[in-house]
């Protein structure tokens, strides 16, 4: 089932709860990955926060991820270079929030985004990551996401129910696997708004280690107020601030996905060899 196009790793940063962190760590994962690295984040969530804090707001979007669903332009016609070198954007328009009824009734509604990726190839040769934000649902926005993808990435808030509310986008994560996107993996958790002060901080931490193992992410993104002044000044925190403990977070959340990635190659490499 693999597209024309796999080179490019295609990760979706999901959890049908809203306020977790996914917008947030594409930007910033997607700022710290484009030092070394070309990447794609694409805003999936009509309420466009992936764009405004990449620097486009509402009023400067134009076409985008609705545009490209509904296949009225290609791929490579909508996405735009930000600020940050190497980062580039689909963002969202302003007709987005209208997709998760109009896909309703379209042909493939769940493969749309997929087919789209697929056939914007030529636009994303040299392109090693794309991010995909998705809204804080399980709907057809973010199914089209997970059919994309081959990975997905759950931003959880270190809070008391952090474990309760995880079950339902696993369990989706699951019915995806089975009928319509074998490939997909959950790939990982990362713990969000980290509180080193707060004992609850680390007791959830620990529960959720305990629970999903490896799949965690080593790397915790500790609360920051820098973090969140950041996108009001439509930049990344990496830009806004880099040596906030925020910033810092980001990148190392970096430098892990990448050595999870050469070593799950390597694994890969040594089965086919
Ligand atoms: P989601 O996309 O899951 O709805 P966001 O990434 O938009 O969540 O984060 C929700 C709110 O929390 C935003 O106001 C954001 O600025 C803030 N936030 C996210 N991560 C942090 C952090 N590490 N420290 C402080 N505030 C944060
Ligand atoms: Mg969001």
């Amino acid at each position: 089932m693999p597209g024309p196009d796999r080179t490019t790793r295609r990760i979706a940063l999901a959890n049908q709860k809203g306020g977790v962190g996914k917008t947030t760590t594409a930007i910033n994962l997607a700022t710290a990955l484009a030092t070394k690295k070309r990447v794609l984040v694409i805003d999936l969530d009509p309420q466009g926060n992936a764009s405004t804090g990449l620097g486009l707001p509402r009023a400067e979007r134009g076409k985008g991820s609705y545009s490209l669903l509904i296949g009225e332009r290609p791929l490579g016609e909508l996405m735009q270079q930000t600020k940050v070198p190497n980062l580039f954007l689909l963002p969202a328009d302003n007709d987005l929030a209208g997709a998760e009824i109009e896909l309703v009734g379209m042909d493939n509604r769940e493969h749309r985004l997929r087919e789209a990726l697929d056939a914007g190839a030529e636009a994303l040769k040299g392109f090693d990551f794309i991010l995909i934000d998705c809204p804080p649902s399980l709907g057809l926005l973010t199914l089209n996401a997970l059919v994309a993808v081959e990975s997905v990435m759950i931003p959880l808030q270190t809070e008391f129910f952090a474990l309760e509310g995880v079950s339902q986008i696993t369990r989706t994560i699951e019915r995806v696997k089975r009928a319509l996107n074998p490939a997909l993996r959950l790939d990982g958790i990362v713990l969000t708004m980290f509180d080193r002060r707060n004992n609850l901080s680390e007791l959830v931490a620990a529960d959720v280690r305990a629970f999903f193992r490896d799949k965690v992410f080593d790397t915790v993104i500790p609360r920051n107020i820098r973090v969140s002044e950041a996108p009001s000044h439509g930049l990344p925190v990496l830009l806004y601030d880099m040596r906030s403990t925020g910033a810092q977070a980001y990148i190392k959340l970096a430098a892990e996905l990448l050595r999870r990635e050469r070593a799950a190659a390597k694994l890969a490499g040594a089965h086919t060899a």
